[in-house]
């Protein structure tokens, strides 16, 4: 049956929940396959404004079975927390509509410090990390020491299996950092008041979606941040520790045989990043001032303010070519609507040379952006629900866009709400 991806472009932030929100009408499982809490995905809809970040977008539509898959960091304490929040607005969540993998590993409550202290040890030459935890659970995953959200149904094994784990932790914690040692009354209590509340979610999703997808079931993945984020082919070492791509939606899901038929990515008309790392078409100032406030760039986790600037063609096209997009949605249009002209990145300069080729990491810090004017539209786009009603500045920008993306622009979207959105197809 066929199944999409809806992934983010650049750096993340790109609008990737509202798509998910509006498309999840036509299927019947959403699935997150990686990443975990440190970033957030805002909805709007009829129960209110949501930023969710562990809960599949999917969450808000009834009927939809909402899967974190095997790939994903599962902290269990901020995903009750979510749980109940959602809960609080009207919204149900029980086992039916929302699975746990099995096979996802626990984000354990040392993995939040240990974000903390590495980012304090590194100072000023820290990664900007959201301190969720996320790099040292990944690391730990992939050294096998973590726990399998599967192993809750066994604890006599799991007692054993974490206070092993203690013993090799605390010889961090202590040696490492300094810092005061877990103790195993720490764990238990972690286990009471958060693991066992999640434990009803848990369950095998790999026979769950083998089934479905044999009766037909349609499915959509669903990314967290976005291509320059990859841990393989991002901009290391400001990446995020998963995988962002579409090509890791099969594994982390626990679907092998998937191949998603459309992979949407999402593309914001300007760009912007946060945290750390090279961002070669920053703005600053005034000008940076005025589009961070047309957009309300802060960040959903953190609150922080976003680094702004124009739209990236060069990093656009790299990112495009990462998640292999079939189509794009181009989303918050409308920010841009108080512009007189749109200053877009088109190329790079690196050592004198002019370049279109997205460069290593390590050379990112010397490219210079190349900036071109395009003609801006004087007017709010925020009504306009079909590409005639877009003035033609408007539409010119999309072509444009499109063009140097190389790939079909479908989506149009002029507001966060669920409506506000051209469809080009
Ligand atoms: P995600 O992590 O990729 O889902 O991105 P965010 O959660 O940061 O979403 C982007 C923000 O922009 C949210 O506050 C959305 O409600 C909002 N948004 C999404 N699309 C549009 C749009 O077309 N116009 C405007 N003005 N806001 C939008």
């Amino acid at each position: 049956m066929p199944s999409s991806a809806i992934v983010g472009i650049n750096w993340g932030d790109e609008g990737k929940g509202r798509m998910v929100d509006l498309l999840t009408e036509e299927y019947d499982i959403v699935i997150r396959y990686q990443g975990g809490g440190n970033a957030g995905h805002t909805v709007i809809n009829e129960h209110g404004k949501f930023a969710l970040h562990l809960l599949p977008s999917g969450i808000f539509r009834p009927g939809v079975v909402n899967i974190l898959g095997n790939g994903v960091a599962v902290d269990p304490e901020n995903l009750m927390k979510e749980i109940e929040e959602v809960r609080s607005k009207g919204v149900p969540i029980t086992p039916e509509n929302l699975k746990i993998s099995d096979r996802a590993s626990l984000l354990m409550p040392w993995h939040r410090e240990l974000d903390g202290l590495e980012e304090q040890r590194l100072a000023d030459r820290k990664y900007g990390s959201t301190k969720q935890g996320i790099a040292p659970f990944y690391s730990d995953k992939y050294q096998k020491k973590t726990v399998l959200a599967g192993e809750l149904f066994y604890p006599e094994h799991l007692r054993a299996h974490l206070a092993d784990l203690l013993e090799w932790k605390n010889l961090i914690l202590t040696g490492v950092y300094g810092a005061e040692p877990c103790t195993m009354k720490d764990l238990e209590d972690w286990l009471d008041d958060w693991c066992e509340k999640i434990r009803p979610f848990v369950c095998d999703t790999r026979t769950f979606l083998r089934d479905a997808n044999k009766e037909g079931k349609k499915i959509l993945f669903e990314a967290q941040l976005g291509s320059l984020r990859d841990l393989d082919l991002g901009i290391a070492p400001y990446t995020t520790s998963s995988n962002t791509t579409a090509a890791y939606a099969p594994v982390g899901s626990g679907c092998p045989w998937a191949r998603p038929e459309m992979i949407l990515g999402v593309v914001k008309a300007y760009s912007t990043c946060v945290g750390e790392g090279p961002f070669v078409c920053e703005m600053f100032g005034d000008e940076a001032e005025a589009l961070r406030q047309a957009g309300g760039e802060y960040g959903a986790k953190t609150g922080r303010p976003r680094r702004v600037g124009p739209l990236d063609l060069v990093a656009t096209r790299y990112g495009v070519e990462l998640q292999a997009a079939t189509e794009i949605a181009l989303t918050k249009l409308d920010v841009l609507s108080y512009m007189k002209e749109i200053p877009v990145c088109t190329a790079y300069e690196v050592n004198g040379e002019r370049t279109c080729e997205f460069p290593f990491p390590a050379a990112l810090a010397d490219a210079k952006p190349v900036i071109e004017y395009f003609p801006g539209w004087g007017c709010d786009i925020s009504s306009c629900r079909s590409w005639e009603d877009l003035p033609e500045a408007a539409r010119s920008y999309v072509e444009m866009t499109e063009k140097a993306i190389g790939c079909p622009i479908t989506y149009v979207s002029v507001g966060p709400e669920r409506e506000s959105i051209i469809i080009r197809k």
